[in-house]
């Protein structure tokens, strides 16, 4: 199926892409029902998991990072990404040999 934009929707898509390259509060995404919205689910300090809703089109609450806009220079991405490699280099290390590779 072929989807047709709208003169508007388009206007809505470069205004919502301006808005990420110039830092501005992205679009919020269309009301959901408090019951339609997953629950947080982040560990607490008490080491149980969150029971707050999440923020709406996000999956966690505003106090577990639901609020956070993700990194938006070139350079905190960089960051994000070396920080991802390091974290997963070291969870495939803590998994011993691959079974089949040896
Ligand atoms: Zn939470």
């Amino acid at each position: 199926m072929v989807t047709r934009w709208a003169v508007d929707d388009l206007d809505r898509l470069l205004a919502g892409l301006r808005l990420g390259l110039t830092g501005d509060t992205p679009p919020r995404p269309p009301r959901t029902l408090r019951a339609e919205r997953p629950t947080c689910g982040a560990r607490t300090r008490q080491g149980r998991p969150c029971r707050a809703k999440a923020v709406p089109g996000k999956r966690r609450c505003r106090l577990h990072g639901g609020l956070a806009t993700g990194p938006r220079t070139p350079e905190g991405r960089a960051r994000i990404a070396a920080a991802q490699r390091a974290r997963w280099q070291a969870w495939r290390a803590a998994q011993g040999p691959h079974p089949r590779r040896g």
